[in-house]
């Protein structure tokens, strides 16, 4: 580790203030990846603005409608909240597959979105709901907001304060895990309103994406009689995991289970 200024504001202000006062400070919330960063030496922030004691950034808010889960929400605390969990059926599972359980204890699900790691379960799931990602500066679609590997529509100074989410007929993600780290080699999330349906993928690429033809079908057709190969091999990873063939079939496989049990 190197030396650093530790700061704990109170208030969304004072946290951008100190931002702008700083050579090279970073926003902590769980600490899940940062931390880790750190450790390895892969980052040197001059400073950490740890967040946590900023007010309401964990709240949860659950309309007729919509739920509004605040960044600071872990990981673990959205697996047992049975309030979210009778509203959006298959998210608790999805936060229980996360890392282990200090991971989940700790980690976020801004933390998570904002270091938009592609391997990343909420990532996906956050692309095939309806939402948005609410910062102290505006609210961003999601399908704007994941640019690339590690990288959103963020700027360096702002902070994800919540994620609205409109609550959905139907969602369910299924990953294929690392079984060491238990990120997704391939995750696919699938949700459905009306007969609009989006799945999204996660793992399998550069960046999590919006599968379009596999949506496109299933919001004619919603069977798990789906065609195959329906992502292109050309734009998936290769690496010691799985080759992109591999992948493009998981995201078949995967997708053709959630639907058998949905
Ligand atoms: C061993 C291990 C296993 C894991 N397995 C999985 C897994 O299976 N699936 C999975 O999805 N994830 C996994 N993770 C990652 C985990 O989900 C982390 O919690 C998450 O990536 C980061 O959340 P955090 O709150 O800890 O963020 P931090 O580590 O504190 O921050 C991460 C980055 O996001 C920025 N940031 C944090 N919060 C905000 C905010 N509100 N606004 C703006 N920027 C912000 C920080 O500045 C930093 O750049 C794993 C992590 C570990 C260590």
């Amino acid at each position: 580790m190197y030396n650093f200024n530790f700061h704990s504001p109170s208030s969304l202000d004072e946290a951008i203030n100190i931002y702008n006062n700083s050579d090279d400070p970073k926003f902590l919330a769980g600490g899940m990846t940062l931390l880790a960063s750190m450790k390895q030496r892969l980052i040197a922030p001059s400073d950490l603005i740890d967040i946590r004691n900023i007010k309401n950034l964990s709240e949860v808010i659950i309309d007729g409608e919509s739920i509004k889960i605040g960044a600071l929400y872990s990981h673990h605390s959205l697996s047992i909240n049975e309030d979210i969990n009778s509203k959006i059926k298959n998210l608790a599972k999805l936060a229980n597959g996360i890392g282990d359980p200090a991971v989940r204890k700790m980690g976020t699900i801004g933390g998570s979105i904002a270091n938009s790691d592609p391997a990343a379960d909420w990532p996906a799931a956050i692309l095939a709901l309806n939402s948005n990602i609410n910062t102290n500066i505006r609210s961003i679609k999601n399908i704007d907001f994941f640019t690339g590997m590690f990288e959103t529509l963020l700027a360096d100074d702002e902070i994800i304060t919540s994620i609205d989410i409109k609550i959905p007929d139907l969602f369910d993600y299924k990953k294929f895990p690392n079984p060491a780290s238990r990120y997704a080699i391939v995750g696919v999330a699938i949700a459905k309103y009306n007969n609009d349906v989006t799945v999204a993928v996660s793992g399998a690429s550069h960046t999590p994406f919006i599968a379009k033809g596999l949506s496109e079908f299933l919001s004619e057709n919603f069977s798990s009689d789906i065609p195959k190969n329906t992502v292109s091999k050309d734009d998936l990873n290769e690496d010691i995991h799985a080759s992109a063939e591999y992948r493009a079939n998981l995201i078949d496989v995967l997708t053709q289970q959630i639907l058998k049990n949905n």
